[in-house]
């Protein structure tokens, strides 16, 4: 293996960039080229290349983003694409890949294996956390503290006025940010995908919370709420049923996607890129990298994006006790 590209592709997350960096520099130290692709598979299909060195990524480790900058590429999806991104690959000899992103990004690196047989070593790159293989993906562990501060801000402005907020945060899929954001942030009340809490209990709760004394109240809904409503039908909900409450909503949004990435997404990043290039060196291929029990270990590629693993329950559980 004498070049290695690196991409990002999917929906950017902080740390991505402390990931390029670590790919960048593991390259340099075993004196393997690296190049960079541009905006993910599309890149790859356009030959959008730059040459990366080890002094070329300094001072981007704090930085949120990515400089590769990150993209869907719909003409990846087709095999006309794939042969044009392979052509690019023996082009400019590239021998092996690795891939930072999401499940849509290793099951286009699965497919382009399959097909021309190009090593692919993925690195998981989402704040919504939903990749099986890995306790923790690079870019969530910011988002949670993005989400919470923004959450601590609002309770400030909740508690002025004895309203009570519906905070929508990230997660169509999985409720992870939601149910660590919600305890983190001390929510009375978290609605997630995986768990259908009922819209009754959730009343139930809320009365309680004001007969015994509360002044405000934070809600946190994970988009993709089992219950089937969004944020807006959700406070609209409550606000029929407990016209006592004074609601408002608080869609969170992409500010959970920027930002500088916390210490911990910038170390989780640069283990998973060393790890990720000493593989390609070894020749072993279609794995991603993982975190567990603090260990870096790998999973199938084919595996990873076989969905999350199961919510913590006993998160749940807490959750339950605090709002007592
Ligand atoms: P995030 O979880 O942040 O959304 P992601 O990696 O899951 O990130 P996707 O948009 O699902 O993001 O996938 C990224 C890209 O991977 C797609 O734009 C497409 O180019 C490629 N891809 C996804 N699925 C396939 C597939 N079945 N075949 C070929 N390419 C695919």
């Amino acid at each position: 293996m004498k070049k290695i590209g690196v991409m990002t592709s999917g929906g950017d997350a902080p740390g991505m960039n402390a990931a390029i960096r670590s790919v960048v520099r593991t390259c340099a130290y075993y004196r393997v080229q690296c190049v960079g692709i541009y905006r993910g598979y599309q890149g790859l299909i356009e030959g959008d290349f730059v040459p990366m060195t080890a002094r070329g990524v300094n001072n981007i480790i704090q930085k949120g983003g990515t400089i590769l900058k990150s993209a869907r590429s719909d003409e990846f999806r087709t095999k006309e694409g794939r042969e044009k991104a392979y052509d690019n690959c023996k082009k400019h000899n590239i021998d092996g890949l690795v891939v930072i992103g999401g499940d849509g990004s290793f099951t286009g690196g699965v497919v382009f294996n399959e097909e021309f047989n190009i090593p692919i070593i993925g690195i998981p790159g989402t704040i919504d956390n939903d990749i099986f293989g890995t306790t923790h993906t690079i870019g969530y562990d910011t988002a949670l503290n993005t989400a919470m501060e923004a959450i601590d801000k609002i309770r400030d402005t909740a508690s002025s006025h004895n309203r009570l907020f519906f905070v929508e945060v990230m997660g169509r899929d999985a409720g992870f940010i939601a149910l660590n954001v919600g305890v983190g942030a001390g929510a009375e009340e978290i609605l997630i995908p995986e768990e259908n809490l009922g819209l009754e209990r959730m009343l139930e709760s809320l009365k309680k919370s004001k007969y015994s004394g509360k002044s405000s109240s934070i809600v946190v809904v994970s988009e993709g709420d089992k219950s089937g409503k969004n944020v807006y039908e959700l406070a609209e909900y409550v606000e029929k049923n407990l016209p006592e409450y004074e609601v408002r909503v608080s869609v969170l949004g992409h500010i959970q996607r920027g930002g500088s990435p916390s210490c911990f997404d910038r170390v989780l990043a640069s283990r998973m890129g060393v790890k990720a290039v000493e593989l390609l060196l070894d020749g072993k291929y279609s794995l991603m990298v993982g975190l567990k029990d603090d260990k870096i270990v790998t999973t199938d590629l084919i595996n990873a994006i076989k969905g999350a693993g199961d919510i913590n329950m006993e998160l749940i559980r807490v959750s339950d006790i605090m709002t007592t």
